[in-house]
């Protein structure tokens, strides 16, 4: 087991919605605010067919070679328990998407390998729903199960979603999981991701999941909300100053 997040940490993961390609990774891996935990979809589970479902294989050949020249942890959605062996050898972390939080025989499996894993919430899972879900990987261990509030489904359309900080701050009361936010599917919008970055810190949340990319009007997901690598740059900045008010030590 290789736990990623430690107690006083704010962890920022950072990368694309999808990898696209060799030269998108590395850029996002030299920007100046080196991050080291990265994110980035192989397998995408799109709402239509005909949207770009990622690269799969080639993807993992792009982060086998690159894990080969530079340190970084990899976490990447899984969307098939057939998935598992061929993702082994490069994912530090598993996330589980909102739409297979649901997926417990997806869960169960997971619980068997070794590996921590993300549990998104649900569209419109209740808070119950979510921690039951947890109980299909209590293998693991709860030092190994990860929360992620990435916006749930209300009334409210000006967003994409409704960013429930209510939640994180329930959880991080009464229950041992980390809890991170994922402020870009939340915002849906990469102008309103900083602010929402920060309201995550303060609400004690014990870290991020935030889409890059070098291009985002370029992206082949997700455009809006990716923040482009000067953006995260600035992000980094803000956390670095805020991070110690919560006591908390950034780590990306
Ligand atoms: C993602 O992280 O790219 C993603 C698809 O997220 P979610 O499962 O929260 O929609
Ligand atoms: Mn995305």
């Amino acid at each position: 087991m290789r736990p990623i997040f430690s107690k006083s940490d704010f962890f920022v993961i950072s990368g694309p919605c999808a990898i696209e390609s060799y030269d998108q990774m590395t850029a996002i891996l030299n920007s100046e605010h080196k991050p080291s935990l990265i994110r980035g979809g192989i397998y995408k589970m799109r709402t239509k067919k005909s949207s770009f479902q990622g690269l799969g294989a080639e993807a993992i050949e792009i982060i086998k070679d690159l894990k080969d020249k530079m340190p970084f942890q990899f976490i990447t959605e899984i969307t098939d328990p057939r998935q598992i062996e061929t993702l082994m050898p490069i994912v530090d972390c598993f996330q589980v998407g909102a739409r297979n939080m649901y997926n417990y025989e997806l869960l169960k499996e997971l619980s068997h390998h070794k590996r921590p894993v993300v549990l998104k919430r649900g569209f419109s899972a209740t808070i119950q729903e979510w921690l039951g879900a947890t109980e299909y990987l209590h293998d693991l261990g709860e030092e190994n199960i990860f929360l992620c509030e990435r916006g749930i489904r209300t009334f409210e359309t000006k967003l994409r979603n409704t960013l429930d900080l209510g939640a994180v701050i329930y959880l991080k009361n009464n229950h041992p999981f980390k809890v991170i936010v994922d402020p870009s599917h939340a915002m849906g919008d990469s102008k309103y991701v900083t602010d929402a970055s920060l309201a995550a810190l303060a609400a004690g949340a014990d870290g991020l999941l935030v889409e890059t990319h070098p291009t985002p009007k370029h992206a082949l997901s997700d455009p809006e909300q990716a923040l482009d690598l000067d953006l995260y740059n600035e992000l980094i900045k803000k956390l670095q100053k805020a991070c110690p008010i919560f006591e908390k030590e950034l780590r990306i």
